[in-house]
This record gives C-alpha cells, structure tokens and sequence, in this order.
C-alpha cells in the first residue's frame, strides 16, 4: 500500500485520505484521488484474477490483503455490426455492464467502497439510492458482513424496493427533499461512523476506471473515437475518463478517447449548462423522463463533469423519452437488454448521426450500465406480440402462419 494525494477538482486544495472525506472543504466541490501515472497490466487468467489484481497498479491505497469482491467487472465488450451499418458509422460496441453481480456498473465503485472502508476501520456503510446503487450497496454489504443503510425516498416503487430489501440492510424511506439527502448524508454519515458510498465519491470514481482499462484491452489499445456514458450524478463518466488518462499517462494507449456525457432531456441539467456554455450547473426544477437511473436534478458531480468535456474535448448531447424507447427496442433486437438509461448513448449515437455530428467513419463505445430487468415498467411502453394457440393446433398453426 502507498498513499497517494487526494485533491478538490475545482480549487486543488489537497486533502488526507486517512479519513472518510468526500468533497472539498473548502468549496463543496468533488474531490479525485491522484492520476496514477507509472502502473502495467498483471497479465493472468481473467478466470481465477480479480479485476482488482489485473490492475493492481492503479489501486496503490487499497489493501491488497483486505480485497474484497463479488467478481464485479470484466463484462463483455460486444460489436454491434448490423447496428453501426443501419446507422451509419464504421464502428459501434456495447460494453455490457449488465453481467456485473447486481445488474449494473454500480458493483465496481461499491466494490472499491467497501475496500476502502475497511481500510479506514468502519464497521457501517450507507448509500443514498433508489436504483441500481441501492441494490450494490445492500448487496455487497451484506456479503462483506458489515451493517448498511440505506436512504430512499417515500415513493419508491415495489419493483424498486424490493430488490435492495431481499439483502436485509437497515432501509428507510426518507420523507424530504430528496435532492438535498445527498449532501446530508454525508453530514449524517459523519455523525454516526457510517461511511457513505454516494453516486460520486472519490471511491466510486477509481473503481469506474476500470471500464475504461477493460475496453482498452478489449480493442487491443486502439482507441475508439467517443464513449458515450449515460449520465446521471457523474461518478460513473469521471471514473470512466480518468481510467483512459491513467492508461496514456503509462503509455498504454497513445490517446484518450473523447468522452460524449448523455442524457434525457426530461432531466438533464449538464447538458442544459453546456448547451448555454455554462461552467456551473442548475437544478431541473421538474425532472421527468422514463430513463429513471439518471433523473438526477442536481447532480453532485456536475460541475466537474463539464470542467472534464472542456479539457477532454468531449460533448453533451440530449435525447427524447421516444428516442430512448426507441434505442431500447433496437438494442433487444441485438441480444441486449438494457434499461431505459442503458439505452440513452444508442439514442444519442443515433441523433448525433442525423445531426451530422458523426460524420460516419468514428469507432464508438456505448456504455450500457444497467439492466432492463430493473425497470419492467418500461415494457408497457413497448408494442409488445404473443400469440396464443391450444397445444393440439400448434403445428398447423405455425405451418399456416410463419
Ligand atoms: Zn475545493
């Protein structure tokens, strides 16, 4: 283990990780741990290694005799041939975090979490969720034996809930400003020795990285030219750029790809602030859209997520409910299920395309981050056929009608 730096994303002011902390205490602002910049590959068999022993390197604070896991990670990147060729461009893959342990890319940062936790002698987790998050963090807290809460708000759906209680962690449905919980969280957690794996925690940002070091290997090191993260409190898409940093500042690629933050535009305040060349955010004061995983008004990384396009050189892009509905079909029609957020950058790849923001010879990387299993709802909203035929009819049936 080696310590490393800790700093503000906006001031630089520099913290300490020997204590929980979470954003700057000087101007609110989410904090990064310190670009890794001499690290390898520990080339192994993927089938008895931990994504936490391939890249080792890159996790020089975390205990490697206190690892923890559930065999989150090295999801499949899948080529979507037909796809790319109906839409129009050269190249387009799915990095399908839907295999991870509780259906999403949730499981890596919650992973990285719990890690760190222990490494700081807390016996308490928490999380403020009422999705993919959630389910992670009850999940992975139980296995890992340590006691958990979490925060969701009073309305949440039976479908929602039930998941994260089938893990059995101390569950409170919180009547409040739901937006507001986040940041209180973080003052409860202190209070009462919880350690707090929010959407955007430094924690949950360096166990994101490795999405982008799996597709790297995935390519053979030959760079797509946009990843396209749906984006919601902006942990997942500031994790996902810094991997690919990390990877250039070790030689490993020669560049970092362009990073496309994408969202629903019933709810998308980043995109609104880059759209009016805004380097802060606002709240969406209605937020209302069928891509429930990213409904964030408020996003506590926001702010960083646009200082991170500018100096990426990368974009945001906003798509419709219809579109969304729309990608999702497509997706399933190709052999992958994801949620409506899931289906966000294939909506966005799509628009950007009719637009003539792609001109048509780009490699391009979705990430789909959860599963449409998580939301069933949204099948209702599909033109959905079955037919029906008694079992002594059904040959003919089938002779007389396919
Ligand atoms: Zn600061």
């Amino acid at each position: 283990m080696r310590s490393v730096s800790i700093h503000c994303t906006s001031c630089g002011k520099a913290h300490k990780l020997d204590e929980a902390i979470f954003r700057c205490d000087l101007c609110n602002e989410p904090l990064e741990i310190e670009e890794i910049s001499n690290g390898r590959i520990n080339k192994g068999n993927i089938l008895t290694q931990t994504i936490w022993e391939r890249y080792e390197d890159f996790y020089p604070f975390l205990d490697k005799n206190n690892r923890f896991t559930l065999g989150e990670g090295f999801t499949p990147l899948i080529e979507m041939k037909d796809l790319a060729y109906s839409i129009g461009i050269s190249g387009l893959y799915m990095k399908n975090e839907t295999q991870n342990p509780t259906w999403s890319f949730k499981d890596r940062g919650t992973a990285v979490g719990i890690m760190d936790a222990k490494r700081l002698g807390y016996k308490r987790i928490g999380t403020v969720s009422t999705g993919n998050m959630a389910t992670s963090v009850a999940a992975y807290g139980a296995a890992a034996g340590m006691e958990t809460f979490v925060f969701v708000s009073k309305d949440i759906s039976e479908e929602k809930i039930n998941p994260i209680a089938m893990y059995n962690p101390h569950l409170i449905k919180v009547e409040g400003n739901y937006g507001e919980l986040y940041f209180e969280s973080l003052k409860i957690g202190k209070e009462n020795n919880i350690y707090f794996i929010n959407s955007d925690v430094p924690m949950r940002v360096e166990g994101s990285k490795t999405i982008a070091y799996e597709i790297c290997e995935q390519l053979n090191f030959q760079m797509p030219d946009y990843v396209i993260v749906p984006t919601s409190a902006g942990g997942n898409i500031r994790g996902i750029e810094k991997g690919f940093r990390e990877f250039k500042s070790c030689g490993l690629i020669d560049n970092v790809p362009k990073i496309i933050c994408a969202q629903s535009l019933g709810c998308s305040p980043i995109y609104n602030a880059y759209y009016n060349n805004s380097d802060a955010i606002t709240r969406v004061e209605k937020p209302h859209t069928i891509a429930h995983a990213i409904e964030n008004p408020y996003p506590p990384s926001g702010n960083q997520v646009l200082r991170l396009l500018k100096n990426n050189g990368g974009i945001a892009t906003a798509v419709t409910d219809e579109e969304i509905l729309k990608a999702q079909a497509l997706m399933a029609k190709e052999g992958i299920l994801g949620q409506p957020a899931s289906s966000v950058p294939l909506a966005a790849i799509i628009k950007l395309k009719e637009e003539g923001f792609l001109k048509g010879n780009e490699k391009v990387v979705c990430i789909v981050t959860g599963s449409g299993l998580k939301y069933t709802a949204s099948f209702a909203m599909h033109q959905l056929y079955s037919a029906e035929c008694e079992l002594n009819e059904l040959s003919d049936y089938i002779k007389e009608n396919y």
